[in-house]
């Protein structure tokens, strides 16, 4: 079992390993990097086929979050858990309690919230042994329901106007044709916002129920989920999948601008560089899709649903700042994005 030399370990400051006998609680808790605050991420449970497999998503989650956060202007750093076992068939309140007192004994350093696998439910029971969680609802907001996709969903319509303006030079999304993969919990609340900034859309997904939906409330043009990625449009927004900028894709891709909510769209860094070398501007997914994230600390921090959007539009000027700098040096966004995180939690590289 490897950790120190797993790929995706990346100077961790903490990893531990906890165990709870009588719920059958396995959890890794991974905090990657504390400098601009304490560790915040979700807590997935998951049926791993291996603990390899259970360190290297930790590992590779908790990593990825110190970047959103520091790009997100929060005072957080990354971390995340993981606990081995099946949610449809493992969870107990109690295993859930015993998740807590684990969190509890990071002392503060690692805040667990929601994630794949876990729900709001599971959260109360983890609040009930210690303060470090998030994604907790008290109903004083009717404007919250505990959901962060609502969020997220305005933070990617934030960045996917921000890169229209740089790409296209206008504010104005009005006949715009966007193809929108994946109408779940963001992607149906983003095509509400760009149905009501007058975008035309495209949508697919495999749940034909969405879709009619969809093509009801706002006049979407279906197509297969074959035909989403290579839809005559002038933006993409992939939120179904990761790794569908790959090999196979990238050639029939028809947009100019990728915005999306769907987290690791690129399947390797490379194809970061070959959408630079085609024409197409990438919205970076773990810059535009940072919503959630600033609402569960916000509403952890007891501020309102104005304050929390009103953050949210940040993701304007960082995206901007993104593009600007890899137009003038030459660099892929996502290569960019990453360089500006590590200035802002304090990671100096080497040159690449
Ligand atoms: P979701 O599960 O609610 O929705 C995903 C949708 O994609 C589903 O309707 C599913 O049927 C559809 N889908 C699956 N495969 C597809 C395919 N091949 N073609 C077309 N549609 C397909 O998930 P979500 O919460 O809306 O999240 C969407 C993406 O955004 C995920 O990648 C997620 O990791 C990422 N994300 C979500 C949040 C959030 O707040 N929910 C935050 C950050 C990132």
């Amino acid at each position: 079992m490897n950790v120190f030399s797993d790929t995706a370990f990346d100077g961790h400051e903490q990893v531990v390993f906890a165990n709870d006998k009588a719920t059958g609680l396995k959890t890794i808790i991974a905090v990657h990097n504390t400098n601009l605050g304490p560790s915040l991420g979700g807590c997935r449970m998951w049926p791993y086929a291996s603990e390899q497999e259970a360190i290297h998503d930790v590992l590779r989650l908790s990593r990825g979050m110190t970047y959103k956060s520091a790009l997100a202007n929060l005072p957080l750093g990354g971390g995340k858990s993981v606990i081995i076992g099946d949610p449809r068939s493992q969870k107990t309140p109690e295993l859930f309690r015993a998740m807590g007192r684990a969190v509890e004994q990071v002392g503060g350093r690692y805040i667990v919230a929601e994630d794949v696998g876990t729900s709001p439910e599971d959260m109360e029971q983890i609040a009930s042994q210690t303060k470090h969680v998030g994604g907790i609802n008290d109903g004083s907001d009717p404007a919250r329901t505990g959901d962060p996709s609502p969020f997220t969903a305005y933070g990617v319509f934030i960045g996917l106007k921000e890169a229209v303006r740089f790409k296209l030079g206008t504010d104005n999304l009005t006949g715009m044709r966007v193809a929108v993969q994946g109408l779940g919990h963001v992607g149906y609340h983003l095509c509400r916002m760009l149905h009501e900034a007058g975008a035309k859309l495209i949508v697919a997904d495999l749940n034909n129920n969405s879709v009619a939906a969809a093509v009801n409330e706002f006049g979407a043009k279906a197509v297969s989920v074959e035909d989403i990625l290579a839809a005559d449009a002038d933006i993409l927004a992939p939120c179904a999948l990761g790794g569908i900028i790959n090999d196979r894709s990238i050639d029939t891709l028809k947009a100019g601008i990728i915005a999306g909510a769907s987290n690791n769209q690129l399947q390797h860094d490379r194809h970061g560089e070959m959408l630079r070398e085609k024409g197409v501007l990438y919205a970076p997914d773990y810059v535009i899709n940072a919503g959630g994230v600033v609402e569960v600390h916000y509403c952890r921090e007891g501020k309102s649903v104005a304050e929390t959007n009103k953050h949210i539009e940040g993701i304007a000027s960082t995206v901007r700042e993104i593009f600007e700098r890899a137009k003038q040096q030459n660099l892929s966004t996502g290569f960019v994005a990453d360089r500006l995180a590590e200035e802002r939690f304090g990671l100096i590289r080497k040159a690449a």
